[in-house]
């Protein structure tokens, strides 16, 4: 398989976050010809919700999606303020014309050890926010995170458990899938394949770096890693997914650190050599 242009490239505002606001990221991007882009809420909040829509859009970006919405568990009862926040983060996401909402579920409550609680929570928190998101003509995505983080972020962890909520749901919602979360799983090429194309709502790329020095912020540049990234863009794209590739590297000790044009620089070229 060839490599991925910047045209079909999307960066994830989490790559440059310690360098650049949302504007500047913007800016980026269309200086690369990387096509997209996903703004965290925070930055988004930051330059506000409409110049930055408009911003996008004069810069011809196609936003790949929002992050993000979920946390529906902390209090171990379903928040009326989380569900507010969740709704704002819907409109945003329309306003923004974005392919998705990406949603971090939340891990276990405070306090708790209680994993089916909290599974029921998510799953009644994701029930009520789509409700809304139909009516605002937004996706949902879940993203189902790397298992370590059940505790303290997302307790849904497979493409199995997140695809199950997906059909007890029904329409509009569907999975992000994030290489750095799901490569491990052997039943991920099922899963993919299970999904199919309209429940493929976002693909997110790093690499896992061998060791990893950080459970959070040390995720490899693509190539510099262990996860067979073409193997699974084949797999979503055999399903007929033709959303962008969106690049998204939590990294304190090494790409958050550089200068922000080198780290979109190196993000073109990994595209075409090692995704
Ligand atoms: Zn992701």
């Amino acid at each position: 398989m060839s490599g991925l242009g910047p045209e079909r490239l999307s960066l994830n505002t989490a790559t440059v976050r310690a360098q650049w606001n949302l504007a500047q990221c913007i800016e980026g991007c269309a200086r690369h010809g990387i096509a997209g882009i996903s703004p965290w809420r925070d930055k988004l909040h930051e330059m506000g919700v409409e110049p930055a829509a408009r911003a996008i859009r004069d810069a011809g970006l196609r936003v790949s999606g929002l992050c993000r919405g979920g946390w529906f568990t902390e209090s171990g009862s379903i928040d009326r303020d989380v569900i507010d926040d969740n709704r704002r983060a819907i409109d945003e996401a329309a306003a923004l014309g974005a392919d998705c909402l990406v949603m971090v579920v939340g891990g276990l409550a405070m306090g708790s050890k209680d994993l089916l609680q909290a599974w029921k929570l998510v799953e009644e928190g994701l029930s009520v926010t789509l409700d809304h998101a139909r009516k605002a003509g937004v996706k949902v995505a879940i993203e189902p995170l790397h298992p370590m983080y059940a505790a303290d972020r997302a307790c849904i962890n497979t493409m199995g458990q997140a695809l199950d909520i997906c059909d007890r749901l029904g329409d509009g919602i569907g999975c992000a899938v994030d290489v750095y979360h799901v490569w491990w799983d052997p039943e991920l090429a099922a899963q993919i394949k299970r999904a199919g194309r309209d429940r493929l709502m976002a693909f997110h790329l790093c690499d896992w770096l061998v060791p990893t020095r950080d459970l959070l912020t040390d995720r490899g540049m693509m190539g510099d890693g262990v996860i067979d990234i073409p193997h699974l863009r084949g797999l979503v794209e055999a399903q007929g997914f033709d959303g962008l590739n969106e690049v998204e590297i939590f990294s304190d000790r090494d790409w958050w650190t550089r200068d922000p044009d080198e780290v979109l620089r190196t993000i073109v070229e990994r595209g075409r050599t090692a995704c």
